[in-house]
C-alpha cells in the first residue's frame, strides 16, 4: 500500500504554504508551466509501469479509458490528454498525478455497485488534475525541491518492491510522517466534487451515484477504524462532504440510467481472478444458481473465467454457449471465447474468432493484440507482421504493438527489424536507456539492408540526443 503515498507526494503541501492555502475559485495562479506537469506525470508512470501490481489488461484499461473519455469529453476548456490505468490492490483507491494520469485500483472497481458509481470517483479525480491542484499548491515552490520530492517518492516505490528491510524502514519512516501532510485540504476536495458531478451529469451519468458510493467508502472506513481504506486517508472524506453532494443532487431531476454491460464483464473478470480458483468458481457458481448478481450474463461470464483458471473447459465452454444463446455482445465475449481455443490447443481456431470479431469491433485494442498473439502462437509470422504494422500506420504509440511486431520479426528470422521494433516499444514506455541498448544489438545484427542500417543509425542518434537531454534535467 505504498503507491499511493508515493503518488501523494507528489501532492505534499509544503509546510510554509500550510498557512497561506491558494484562494480557491479564482483564475489559478499557475507557475507550474504544463509541460513540466506532463513530465513530473511521466516519469512517475515509468516507475508505475514496471511496479508488480500495475495491471497489463487491455481489456480493462480500455474499458476504464473509456469510461474516463465520456466525461473528459465534457471539460470544456484546456483539453489535456488523459491516461487511466489499474493497479492490482484489494484496498479501495484511487488517485490522480500530475499530467492527468488517473490510477485506480481493482478492489475500487470491484467495490462499485453501478458505473455511475465508478464514473463519479473518476470525475473526482479528473477535477483534481483539471483544477491544477498539485501546480496550485507547490507554486510557491521552486522546480528544484519539486524534482527532489520526486526522487524521494521514486525511492519510496523501488523500496516497496525491496526486500531489504533496512532499506524499507529507512524510508517508512519518513513517509508515514509525509502521510499525514499528504491529504488535500478539505477546500480542494470540495472543489473536486463540485466539478467531478458537473462532469458527472454533463456526461449523463446519475449523479446520485457520488453521494451513494462515498456514503459507502465511508461505512468503509467505520470498519476498518484507525486503518482506513487509503481513498480516505487521502481524499479526506467528511459527512460535511457528503451533506454538501447531496443538497446539489436533490436540486436535480431524478435519472435512471443503465449500466454498461462491460462494466459488469470488467468487474466479473476482476473478480474471477481473486483468491484460489476453487474460491472464485464458488463465488460466481453460487451467483449463477442463486440468481443474485447485479448482472447474471457477467456472473456467466465469470464462472467461464473461474473455470479457465480451475481447468475445467468443458464448465467453461458451457457458460460460453449460454452466454452466445442470449446474443450476449461484446469484444470481452470474443476474447474468451479466443481463449478458450487456445487453452484448446488451437491457436489457429482463435485466431479465426477474432478475426471475424475485428470489422464489428474496428476500435478495441484488445482483439488487436489477441489476434496478433495467436497469430504467433499458430507460427503465422507473416500474418502477424502484416496485422501490426497496418496496425501501427494508425496507432502510432502503442509500445504492446510494437513488442508484437518484434516477436513477429524474431519468429522471422530478421533481427535487425526485430531490435529496432524493441526499440520503439521501449522509448514509448519512457525506457531511453533500454531503446539506446536495442538499437545498438540491431547494428550489430548481421541482416539488413543499407537502408535499414542508415535508419537505425539515424534513430540512435535520436535516442542518444533525448536520453542526454534527460539525464541533464534529472541533474539538481
Ligand atoms: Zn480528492
Amino acid at each position: 500500500m505504498r503507491l499511493p503515498i508515493f503518488a501523494f507526494l507528489l501532492f505534499l503541501a509544503p509546510a510554509v504554504l500550510a498557512d497561506g492555502l491558494p484562494e480557491l475559485g479564482e483564475a489559478a495562479q499557475v507557475d507550474l508551466p504544463p509541460q513540466v506537469e506532463k513530465r513530473i506525470g511521466e516519469s512517475a508512470m515509468q516507475e508505475i509501469r514496471r511496479d508488480p501490481s500495475y495491471l497489463e489488461d487491455a481489456e480493462v484499461s480500455g474499458y476504464l479509458n473509456r469510461l474516463g473519455r465520456r466525461l473528459t469529453a465534457k471539460i470544456e476548456e484546456g483539453q489535456q490528454d488523459f491516461e487511466f490505468f489499474v493497479l492490482k490492490d484489494s484496498t479501495l483507491n484511487a488517485f490522480a498525478m500530475p499530467g492527468g494520469y488517473i490510477g485506480v485500483h481493482t478492489g475500487l472497481i470491484m467495490a462499485a455497485q453501478s458505473e455511475s458509481e465508478l464514473a463519479s470517483v473518476l470525475g473526482h479525480e479528473i477535477s483534481h488534475v483539471t483544477q491544477h491542484h498539485l501546480a496550485r499548491m507547490v507554486s510557491k515552490q521552486s522546480q528544484a525541491q519539486l524534482a527532489s520530492l520526486l526522487a524521494m517518492a521514486v525511492a519510496i516505490l523501488a523500496a516497496r518492491n525491496n526486500p531489504d528491510v533496512a532499506m524499507g524502514a529507512a524510508v517508512a519512516g519518513p513517509a508515514a510522517a509525509m502521510q499525514q501532510q499528504l491529504n488535500y485540504s478539505r477546500d480542494f476536495e470540495r472543489e473536486a466534487d463540485r466539478f467531478g458531478l458537473q462532469l458527472l451529469e454533463k456526461a449523463g451519468f446519475d449523479i446520485r451515484g457520488m453521494a451513494s458510493f462515498f456514503e459507502r467508502l465511508q461505512k468503509f472506513g467505520r470498519l476498518y477504524e484507525n486503518n482506513a481504506p487509503g481513498y480516505l486517508r487521502t481524499h479526506p472524506l467528511t459527512t460535511e462532504r457528503i451533506a454538501d453532494m447531496e443538497n446539489r443532487i436533490q436540486q436535480r431531476p431524478y435519472r435512471q440510467v443503465a449500466d454498461s454491460l462491460d462494466f459488469h464483464l470488467v468487474r466479473a473478470k476482476l473478480n474471477s481472478q481473486e483468491g484460489s480458483p476453487q474460491d472464485a468458481v464458488v463465488v460466481f457458481e453460487t451467483q449463477v444458481r442463486e440468481r443474485k448478481a447485479l448482472s447474471l450474463q457477467a456472473a456467466r461470464y465469470g464462472l467461464a473465467r473461474a473455470y479457465i483458471r480451475a481447468k475445467n473447459l468443458d464448465g467453461a465452454d458451457a457458460q460460453l454457449t449460454e452466454l452466445r444463446r442470449q446474443k450476449v455482445a461484446s469484444p470481452m465475449i470474443e476474447i474468451l471465447a479466443a481463449e478458450l481455443r487456445s487453452r484448446r490447443g488451437d491457436p489457429g481456431g482463435a485466431a479465426k474468432i477474432l478475426r471475424a470479431a475485428m470489422p464489428r469491433y474496428p476500435q478495441e485494442r484488445s482483439i488487436s493484440y489477441a489476434l496478433a498473439e495467436a497469430l504467433l502462437d499458430d507460427r503465422r509470422p507473416d500474418e502477424a507482421l502484416k496485422l501490426t504494422s497496418d496496425d501501427l500506420q494508425t496507432y502510432l504509440a502503442d509500445s504492446k504493438m510494437y513488442e508484437l511486431q518484434a516477436r513477429a520479426y524474431a519468429m522471422l528470422g530478421k533481427q535487425l527489424l526485430q531490435h529496432r521494433s524493441l526499440a520503439e516499444s521501449y522509448r514509448l514506455q519512457g525506457q531511453l536507456p533500454a531503446a539506446v541498448e536495442q538499437l545498438q544489438l540491431a547494428q550489430k545484427a548481421p541482416d539488413g539492408d543499407f537502408y535499414d542500417r542508415s535508419q537505425v543509425d539515424a534513430r540512435l542518434r535520436e535516442m542518444r540526443a533525448l536520453l542526454a537531454e534527460e539525464m541533464k534535467r534529472k541533474k539538481p
